[in-house]
């Protein structure tokens, strides 16, 4: 089945009792049992709700995974796959990741014995040089934040395996549609599901899929244990969104790469980032008072964080999505005042560039 119609058709977003089109929300709390020795498939929500169940089975079979877990937010997610390690153990990381990786990474589980090298992962000697006895994870994303750099994961599979740890791949920028980095032997894929797979700007989520039923009974340990699982409601939410997934990546790129192509030949835009798929692109202007008038001219995307949504959203990372990253890191990654994301929504390309171009000339 191809990725469009098994967005649609997993096997798990009918309710099997009623026939109904989408799996209720289950707003409860906790479950009747049949008897006192006779345990129901449910018990208590924080350990398994059914629409829960149902969207982390669409998640599972659109990732190919053994299993997969629905967070309350991409940090839930990327905090309980963190969990998975010891005191003592190291991991890798990709150095331009989210800035709330970078916060968690330096200021949570150091504080717990978890030490973090991070290294441009898009060069896989680097990552290969900073592999220590005690690294037990390699955590990269797919396309890193805010210079859109591609990590190959099957390359990432092989030191991993090499070297006897997990890959932790974080797949937010493509979603399962663009790339499902278990089949090129990634152990676990996270995503803030509140950006492609939600896709409108309406929930925080997150999900963790996994390879192997080792990983899936730590994982759920995990969910259960910290209670970190995903509200019913937000479920929901989030099953309606990922339907669409395909629709709105095919138009969001094909109006991406328009933008591209259009930045590229304006003498106000220093440079242009654009790994070639996917619907955010970030740029430079001349300077930061240059890229502050812009932003605040433009008229149609929403401004501040977020991405994958189906209104335009543009930010300047700097004050935005790695505003917790130290001005001096950020400094030394490049993450300056002159440079723009913009995460491409559904509105026609015409009325994007136009009001681009407003705020270009103005800016
Ligand atoms: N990973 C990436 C690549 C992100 O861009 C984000 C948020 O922007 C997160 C993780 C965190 O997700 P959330 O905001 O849903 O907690």
């Amino acid at each position: 089945m191809k990725p469009g119609t098994k967005l649609l058709h997993t096997g798990r977003e009918i309710d099997r009792t009623t026939g109904a089109a989408a799996i209720p929300i289950y707003q409860v709390s906790m479950f009747d049992q049949p008897g006192l020795d006779q345990p129901g498939a449910y018990d208590y929500a924080r350990s398994g709700n059914p629409t829960r169940q149902a969207v982390e089975g669409v998640l599972a079979a659109l990732e190919g995974a053994e299993a997969a877990f629905a967070f309350a937010s991409g940090m839930a997610a990327i905090s309980a796959v963190l969990m998975l390690l010891n005191a003592g153990d190291h991991l890798v990381v990709t150095d331009d990741c989210y800035g709330g990786t970078y916060r968690v990474l330096t200021r949570v589980f150091r504080r717990f014995g978890i030490d973090a090298t991070f290294v441009d992962s898009s060069d896989a000697a680097a990552v290969t040089a900073a592999v220590r006895p005690t690294t037990r994870m390699l955590l990269v994303e797919s396309i890193s934040n805010p210079f859109l750099r591609q990590t190959d994961t099957a390359a990432m599979a092989a030191i991993a395996r090499a070297h006897g740890c997990l890959l932790a791949v974080d797949n937010t920028f493509l979603s399962p549609y663009l790339l499902r980095p278990m089949e090129a032997g990634a152990d676990i894929v996270i995503h803030s599901a509140t950006k492609y797979l939600g896709g409108h700007s309406d929930l925080i989520a997150g999900a963790v899929a996994v390879s192997n039923p080792d990983l899936a009974k730590e994982v759920y340990f995990l969910q259960n244990a910290l209670g970190t699982g995903l509200g019913p409601q937000d479920c929901f939410l989030l099953m309606r969104g990922i339907k669409t997934l395909k629709v709105r990546m095919d138009r969001q790129m094909a109006t991406a790469a328009l933008l591209v192509a259009w930045l590229r030949e304006r003498r106000e835009v220093r440079e242009v980032f654009y790994p070639g798929q996917g619907g955010v692109l970030s740029f430079r202007l001349a300077s930061a008072e240059m890229t502050a008038a812009f932003a605040d001219r433009l008229q149609i995307p929403l401004l501040g964080v977020s991405l994958g949504a189906v209104e335009s959203i543009v930010a300047v990372p700097s004050r935005h999505s790695h505003a917790s990253v130290p001005p001096e890191e950020r400094a030394r990654r490049g993450i300056t005042d002159d440079l723009i994301r913009l995460s491409v929504g559904l509105e026609e390309p015409e009325d994007l560039i136009a009001d681009l171009e407003q705020a270009l000339i103005h800016a």
